[in-house]
């Protein structure tokens, strides 16, 4: 997953994201989330590859949000999927039709 971070990192990111620690960890209720206060990214195992590449997408682009979005109220988690997070989105599944 470091590997797959570091690519993704590069060909989103500028290289901007600092490596954080990304956990395999079984949770039925969510495919994976990003923990900003212990700066980690969480995924669950129990999706096909395509679902856990994407989550873990999907977690940079908030791991990136600390950072650089300050809209973003990290205790309420308003804006987590605002503007910001939708260009991302955007960007990236016009870029290679990835939907995180
Ligand atoms: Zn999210």
């Amino acid at each position: 997953m470091k590997k797959l971070f570091k690519k993704y990192n590069k060909l989103y990111f500028n290289n901007c994201l600092l490596l954080v620690d990304i956990f395999i960890e079984q949770d039925d209720s969510t495919y994976g989330y990003f923990d900003s206060n212990e700066m980690c990214i969480y995924l669950s195992p129990e999706y096909p590859r395509e679902i856990i590449e994407a989550t873990l997408l999907h977690e940079m682009v908030h791991l990136w949000q600390l950072d650089f979005d300050s809209t973003v109220n990290w205790v309420t988690g308003k804006n987590f999927h605002g503007k910001y997070f939708k260009q991302f989105e955007n960007f990236i599944y016009l870029k290679d039709g990835i939907k995180i």
